[in-house]
């Protein structure tokens, strides 16, 4: 069993960053409003996540780490859907199983919290603890025990970029959720529940950042594109200040990056790209996310209609700029 959770580790642990994913995503799932999350070097000697969710009790929190535990999947559909879901039930099993894993949570009911220490797949303890309520999770030494594994993760400084790119990335998709990031004992971020674009793109950058980005607003019959783009001429060398969402989750598309090319024709060609903050609403069925399960590329079902539609929303937010 523990070789099956260290093989099923490898798909859904590939580096720090895909951790703090996991976690995130979990505690989003626990209804938190507010994510703490602290990395120490990289990640790799750390990642901890605290949330003000719905937390556990006892045999729930046991539970929890067991493979193929899941609380999530309630009816047929939900077992159909399992691979656009992802791997349900295997992330805490995975993890707990290919690092020094520690969980600490408390539901509202319980007076007292509990603590589940395990160590490389091999069960530690578990005791009663006095904690808030929610959920706290501590990953120590990943891969400590997978000495292959812990070889191909890159310098600190690259698994950090990793962590702040994703936190940046679940900050823009999450405005309502109170949010910080802690490295190596510095706080990077601390964003304050918002619940609107303009606050968290001017905390994550500046507000003079903000003022200068020329708002987005676009509907068709099929799409509703909203968001925010950087002026032509500014722009960094790379993709990094562009986000992309549709219905509300992180994806990225080769035929939207083609789509904001078009638009930004003369200042791509210089090799810069403008800062885009998109949003694109369809109906589901119009877009297939199922592509793989940890990776965030999507499929759409008309992308010439979408390029188009990208192309109008983006060009009517740079002609105000002219007016
Ligand atoms: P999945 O998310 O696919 O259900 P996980 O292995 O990620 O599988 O988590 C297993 C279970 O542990 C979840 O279904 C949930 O019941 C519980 N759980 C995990 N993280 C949290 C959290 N932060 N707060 C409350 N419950 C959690
Ligand atoms: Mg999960």
């Amino acid at each position: 069993d523990q070789v099956i959770n260290k093989i099923a580790a490898g798909e859904v642990v590939e580096r720090p960053a895909s951790v703090m994913k996991e976690l995130f995503e979990n505690s989003l799932d626990a209804g938190a409003t507010q994510i703490d999350v602290e990395v120490i070097r990289g990640g790799r000697q750390l990642i901890s996540i605290t949330d003000n969710g719905c937390g556990m009790n006892r045999d729930q929190a046991l539970l929890s780490i067991e493979r193929h535990a899941t609380s999530k999947i309630r009816s047929e559909a939900d077992i159909e859907n399992i691979h656009t879901m992802g791997f349900r039930g295997e992330a805490l099993a995975a993890i707990s199983s290919v690092s020094r894993f520690t969980l600490i949570t408390r539901p509202e009911e319980n007076l007292a919290g509990t603590e589940i220490q395990i160590a490389g797949g091999k069960f530690l303890s578990c005791e009663d603890i006095g904690c808030p309520v929610g959920t706290r999770m501590e990953i120590r030494n990943l891969f400590f025990n997978v000495p292959a594994r812990r070889k191909f993760l890159r310098a600190e400084q690259t698994e950090l970029s990793h962590i702040r790119q994703l936190f940046l990335v679940m900050a823009l998709a999450h405005p309502d959720i109170g949010m910080s990031l802690k490295v190596d004992e510095r706080m990077v971020y601390s964003l304050p529940m918002s619940g609107n674009m303009e606050d968290r793109i001017s905390e994550l950058y500046n507000h003079s950042f903000f003022e200068q980005l020329l708002e987005i607003s676009y509907s068709d019959s099929d799409y509703r594109i909203t968001g925010y783009a950087g002026l032509p001429q500014t722009g960094r060398k790379d993709r990094q200040d562009q986000y992309i969402f549709v219905n509300g989750r992180p994806a990225s598309a080769p035929v939207v990056f083609h789509a904001l090319n078009e638009a930004y024709h003369a200042v791509v060609s210089k090799g810069r790209y403008p800062a885009v903050f998109l949003f694109i609403e369809m109906e589901p069925s119009l877009v297939d996310v199922n592509v793989h399960p940890t990776k965030k590329e999507v499929r759409f079902r008309k992308p010439n209609q979408l390029r188009d539609a990208i192309a109008e929303a983006l060009s009517k937010a740079l002609s105000f700029q002219n007016e």
